[in-house]
């Protein structure tokens, strides 16, 4: 990890965070941080909490948390989802959820909703169209006829629209053909060697180390394990259990 990412001030710090669905704990009081910059994975089978970490920061689960503040002075705990979304924060959601009938133009520009400066916003969907190239070509098409590759880039180029400080990206490589799946990586690391501050969840642990420079390790609601990347990759218990045989 470059020097200047490694000694950043953490942009989110979460401590002790506890979501619950009626009386059952899905998160058991897990900590984590994110510093300025750096691309951070969440890993951890199916139903770890991953999703549910992701929707209690976005303010769209209701949680406990010790502590959960963005930018070292930002209670999040105070605020509600869209509060959060105009501090900086932008949610790509699990399953994409983009406006189906909504042609690619006005889907960019539903991200752009509460900004009101029109040049800057036709400089940001420029950006998001150099990124992602073949959401120019196909403007005009309604989002829901779009592969699910080009979904996912749509949503992920909606929550740059409004140039977030922490993007949450949540298993953006889910139902994709793995040439898909190589392209999306490429474009998270892309924005990340470009400054974009990342949490990413992810299943694929594999790929996600392979990009991420620390990640944690969910297990049943709790962290098992957290570190630089390049050590989880080769940890025999990340190995074992998230890697298959094969490892990288
Ligand atoms: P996946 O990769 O399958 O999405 P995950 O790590 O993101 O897994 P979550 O979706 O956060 O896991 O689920 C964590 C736990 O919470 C699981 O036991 C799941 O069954 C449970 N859960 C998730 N959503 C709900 C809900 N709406 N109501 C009740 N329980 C839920």
């Amino acid at each position: 990890m470059p020097e200047a990412i490694s000694s950043a001030a953490p942009l989110l710090e979460v401590e002790q965070l506890w979501v619950r669905y009626g009386g059952i704990s899905a998160v058991k009081g897990i900590s984590f941080q994110v510093r300025q910059g750096e691309l951070v994975c969440l890993i951890g089978c199916n139903g770890a909490g991953k999703t549910t970490s992701l929707k209690a920061l976005a303010g769209l689960l209701p949680c406990e948390a010790r502590l959960a503040r963005l930018n070292g002075s930002i209670d999040l705990t105070e605020l509600a989802a869209h509060q959060r979304i105009a501090h900086g924060m932008a949610l790509v959601p699990e399953g994409r959820g983009v406006f189906a009938r909504l042609t690619i133009e006005e889907n960019l520009d539903m991200g752009a909703y509460s900004q009101k400066d029109r040049a800057q916003i036709a400089l940001d969907k420029e950006r998001v169209y150099a990124t992602f190239p073949r959401l120019k070509e196909r403007r005009q098409q309604a989002a829901g006829t779009m592969s699910g590759g080009e979904q996912q880039m749509l949503a992920m180029g909606r929550a740059l629209m409004g140039r977030p400080r922490l993007l949450l990206l949540d298993e953006p490589s889910m139902g994709l053909s793995p040439i898909m799946v190589d392209k999306i990586f490429e474009v998270v690391k892309t924005l990340h060697e470009a400054g974009t501050t990342i949490l990413l969840v992810e299943q694929n642990a594999n790929m996600a180390l392979q990009i991420a420079d620390r990640g944690y390790v969910l297990d049943s609601g709790e962290m098992l394990l957290s570190g630089p990347a390049q050590d989880l990759i080769t940890d025999p218990r990340v190995r074992e259990a998230y890697l298959g045989d094969g490892g990288v």
